[in-house]
């Protein structure tokens, strides 16, 4: 089963596909990760994107085709969760178009509402671990031991996004509703789309998508 979890930045997308590759053996695939990695890298790409991502505009459709594409030809027996990605029309028909050349298709689009005040609270709370990636937030999830990751008990070392700020999280938005949005309609008319309230607690939330997606 392939699925796309879509939202605006913060949303809750990147912790329910951290379930999902737990609970259910699926294969995350976040173009964020992808991008914040080719920056600590330090590749040409990398240096490319920095100063686009910490403003909070899109990178463009070719780098984030390219980096999916690569990561489409791993093995896929679980089958693939796409988080932060596509982002606009064009990188949802070169999608479908990937997926087709593998003889693969997309079973469900999980649209996660959240609405902006409560964005602006989850992106300016939100950390994450630097070793395993896991995502905490300052009041809605703290780790069990103070400065110690649940998952994989790396000690000090959590980290701040350079964009989760007020400023860049405007643009974010506005990129959202931009560019993002008209995907809504586009996987409507696909009938591939599923809403979720991704307002409640991250286990309701949770119980959510597994009923939307019948597991
Ligand atoms: P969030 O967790 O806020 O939804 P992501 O980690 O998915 O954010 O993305 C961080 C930044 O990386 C975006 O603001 C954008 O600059 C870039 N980015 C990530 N995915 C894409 C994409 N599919 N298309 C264009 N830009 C992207
Ligand atoms: P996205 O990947 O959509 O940008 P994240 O999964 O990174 O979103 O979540 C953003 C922030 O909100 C994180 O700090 C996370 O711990 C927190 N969070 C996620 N889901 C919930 C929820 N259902 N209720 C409260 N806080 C949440
Ligand atoms: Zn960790």
């Amino acid at each position: 089963m392939n699925i796309i979890l879509l939202g605006p930045p913060g949303a809750g997308k990147g912790t329910q596909a951290q379930r999902l590759v737990v609970e259910q053996g699926m294969t995350q695939l976040s173009t964020g990760d992808m991008l914040r990695a080719a920056r600590t890298s330090g590749t040409e790409m990398g240096k490319q994107v920095a100063a686009v991502m910490d403003r909070g505009d899109l990178v463009t459709d070719e780098i984030v085709i390219g980096l999916i594409a690569e990561q489409l030809d791993h093995d896929n027996s679980g089958g693939f969760i796409f988080d932060g990605f596509p982002r606009t029309l064009k990188q949802a028909d070169a999608l479908a178009e990937l997926l087709e050349a593998k003889g693969q298709s997309l079973d469900s689009v999980i649209e996660m509402s959240v609405d902006d005040d409560a964005l602006v609270a989850r992106i300016t709370g939100r950390y994450t671990c630097g070793n395993c990636g896991a995502v905490y937030h300052d009041t809605t999830k703290k780790p069990a031991v103070e400065n110690t990751c649940d998952e994989c008990d790396s000690k000090d070392k959590f980290k701040r996004r350079a964009d989760d700020n007020e400023e860049s999280l405007r643009t974010r938005l506005m990129a959202y509703y931009k560019d993002t949005s008209p995907l809504i309609g586009y996987y409507y008319a696909k009938k591939k789309l599923k809403r979720v309230d991704g307002l409640g607690e991250i286990e309701d939330v949770a119980g959510a998508i597994k009923m939307a997606l019948n597991l």
